[in-house]
């Protein structure tokens, strides 16, 4: 159910409880509480690559219930599902096995929010580039894999993130045979860049990024998509 405002907590007047936009709830930057954090079931795709670095990751961030998803009918009553890194082929191989792909596009069609890093964000892309291959096709970018080249399969630096209706912030990147995003598409925001590259792009319900927010020491990211979720969710 989509509620637009804070329901009371104790010792707060509905006077001064602040009312929720809609475009604040479906965006994430409403404040949400440990208490409605709590409230929340979210999945992790568990099929390869570094789904438990996110679970860890999701349950750091105060989410109340964080299951592995592995069959279809394991989307059922999730409010989001996080599509980690890992090996974009095999993991195409693995969802198309277990009839995931579908389930994927039907999870996010009925308002499931979805969140995917790295090979999870070459998953969702529209285009893949290096080489082409089959995608769900839910974001509207073109990604490049393993964009940053050889020299650069592994760094970590430092990014802004511009949440919108949030001040910026510095924020961690990671980046593991990352993909580059070549091209963003016209409903798609950038919330991080690094060197003036998008990383972290939303468009509607899903996050894509092309570094490893679960792997750095801080959760911001993981914190502000999951209080998107509980905030619809509510
Ligand atoms: N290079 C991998 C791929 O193309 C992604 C790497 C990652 O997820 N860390 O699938």
């Amino acid at each position: 159910m989509v509620s637009t405002s804070v329901p009371e907590t104790r010792g707060e007047s509905q006077n001064q409880s602040r009312r929720r936009s809609a475009t604040e709830i479906e965006r994430g930057n409403a404040d949400v509480s440990d208490h409605e954090m709590s409230g929340i079931r979210v999945g992790v795709l568990a099929l390869q690559g570094d789904f438990a670095a996110h679970a860890l990751a999701l349950e750091a961030a105060g989410v109340g219930e964080v299951v592995e998803v592995r069959r279809p009918r394991q989307l059922d009553g999730l409010a989001g599902l996080v599509m980690p890194g890992g090996e974009s082929t095999t993991l195409l191989r693995l969802l198309a096995l277990e009839r995931m792909d579908d389930a994927i596009r039907e999870f996010h069609a009925r308002g499931g929010h979805l969140f995917g890093t790295c090979a999870g964000l070459i998953l969702l892309a529209k285009e893949v580039e290096a080489p082409s291959q089959a995608s769900l096709g839910l974001l509207d970018v073109t990604v490049q894999r393993n964009g940053f080249g050889r020299q650069r399969e592994s760094f970590v630096d430092q990014s802004k993130l511009e949440w919108p209706g949030r001040p910026a912030e510095s924020t961690e990147v990671v980046f593991i045979r990352a993909p580059r995003i070549l091209r963003v598409g016209p409903g798609v925001d950038v919330l991080v860049r690094w060197k003036d590259e998008p990383v972290l792009v939303q468009q509607g319900r899903i996050l894509g990024a092309t570094f490893h927010p679960e792997l750095s020491s801080g959760v911001p990211i993981h914190r502000l998509w999951a209080g998107g979720l509980a905030a619809v969710s509510l």
